[in-house]
């Protein structure tokens, strides 16, 4: 059976970044196991394929985990995102955009993967693909069902159970639950919400840019302005992205702001101007909002009344009814339980056994957050599992 230093199972951004980092030390024979026939497979699809990577507010409010004080001690551990980054990707150019995303400047995600691939090859590190790893021994044995391993060190990068066209159904867990670690409530998240349709039936495919709050037992509990896209459960979009962590936790409601930039009393005058001009009240809204979200408005209202019209475009509130699951989430909220997850990642059941990204109970809000989790996790892990090498 052949040993390694250092087993990473699972060749996600998490896997490849901390195999990256742990190749910085050539006397490490590293061996990255995966499911899949590629590595980075989600890693390239990211970021609508362009690799949202990051995110120039960095704080702490943006995840959510079971134990807050460990992620913080990772993701704020005296190395800065772009250090994160340099560590893994070496020289390279990133951009931010405007709400502060920040991407490759080439725009595109499989070429972090291939930049990864290239450094991972030029170091030696090994790879087997298309080899799912079924169970893992104390000492520690790491069995694949034809073929076995033995391990120093392993590392569990096996990522959560969103989309899993991309091997990560969850069934990984159980390698991790074998040695006693407990698994936290699952659900979806970054994800479609569905919602009570009544007066949005209609609206299918149309996009606008709203302000949109989270409601949960009354308080406003997270708001954002960016796209919602209506569709025949529900809706979509970068905004109901970045809400939706909370509220498929929770259940709500969403009030949706369809003109931010007006303020109220501005939308007020000048439906009153248009009615003293002569035009009807089932034109009122004509070129103001989009002609299927002013009808679904003047539906909604049912009565020619201007202060309830502007009501209602300023807070035009859809209830939560559940998400469109684990397939469609982009990532899983809670995982193998934090608490029995030491601040250098490793196993507190288990010495030399590691976790690092999705698998464990951490997950950000859209916007960059997961990718950062995944990158500051796999380099912790590694210059943990490095520093006992050098003793
Ligand atoms: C469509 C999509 C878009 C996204 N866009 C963004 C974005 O722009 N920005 C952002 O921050 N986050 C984004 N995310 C979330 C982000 O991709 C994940 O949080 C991140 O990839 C998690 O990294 P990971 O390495 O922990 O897990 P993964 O990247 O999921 O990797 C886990 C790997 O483990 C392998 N594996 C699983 N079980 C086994 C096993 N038993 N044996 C061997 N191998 C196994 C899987 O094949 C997989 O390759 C997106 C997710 C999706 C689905």
């Amino acid at each position: 059976m052949k040993r390694f230093n250092v087993i990473i199972v699972g060749g996600g951004a998490a896997g490849l970044a901390c195999a990256v980092a742990l190749s910085e030390n050539t006397d490490i024979d590293i061996l990255i196991i995966e499911a899949s026939e590629r590595v980075g497979k989600k890693l390239s699809a990211t970021g609508n394929g362009q690799g949202n990577v990051g995110n120039c507010d960095t704080s702490l409010s943006h995840y959510r985990s079971g134990n807050l004080p460990v992620v913080d001690k990772i993701i704020s551990r005296g190395l800065s995102p772009e250090s994160v980054r340099r560590r893994i990707f070496g020289s390279m150019l990133f951009k931010c955009d405007n709400i502060g995303r920040v991407y490759p400047q080439s725009l595109q995600a499989s070429s972090l993967t291939d930049i990864l691939l290239r450094r991972l090859n030029s170091r030696g590190v090994q790879m087997l693909l298309s080899t799912t790893v079924l169970d893992i021994r104390e000492g520690f044995i790491v069995d694949c069902g034809d073929i076995s391993f033995s391990a120093d060190f392993v590392v569990l990068a096996t990522g959560g159970k969103a989309q899993r066209q991309f091997k990560t159904d969850g069934s990984a867990y159980k390698l991790a639950q074998n040695f006693g670690h407990k698994l936290t409530p699952t659900r979806p998240a970054i994800v479609q919400l569905k919602t009570d349709t009544q007066y949005t039936k209609g609206l299918k495919g149309i996009r606008a840019n709203c302000f949109v709050k989270a409601i949960i037992g009354g308080k406003c509990i997270k708001s954002v302005q960016g796209d919602v896209i209506f569709t025949d459960y529900g809706v979509s979009g970068n905004a109901i992205f970045y809400l939706s962590s909370e509220l498929s936790a929770r259940g709500g409601t969403l009030s949706i702001d369809f003109l931010p930039d007006v303020s109220a009393a501005a939308v007020a005058e000048v439906l009153n101007s248009r009615l003293s001009e002569g035009t009807s009240f089932c034109d009122i809204l004509g070129g103001i909002l989009h002609n299927g979200i002013a009808r679904a408005v003047l539906k909604r209202v049912g009565a020619e009344d201007v202060d309830s019209i502007v009501k209602t475009v300023k807070n035009f509130t859809l209830e939560v009814t559940g998400t469109l699951g684990f397939d469609y989430a982009q990532v899983t909220q809670g995982g193998i339980d934090m608490r029995d997850i030491a601040e250098n990642l490793e196993s507190k059941l288990c010495k030399g056994l590691y976790f690092t990204g999705e698998i464990l109970d951490v997950d950000g809000d859209c916007g960059g957050y997961n990718l950062h989790w995944a990158f500051a996790s796999g380099v912790a892990v590694a210059d943990d599992i490095n520093s006992k090498f050098k003793k």
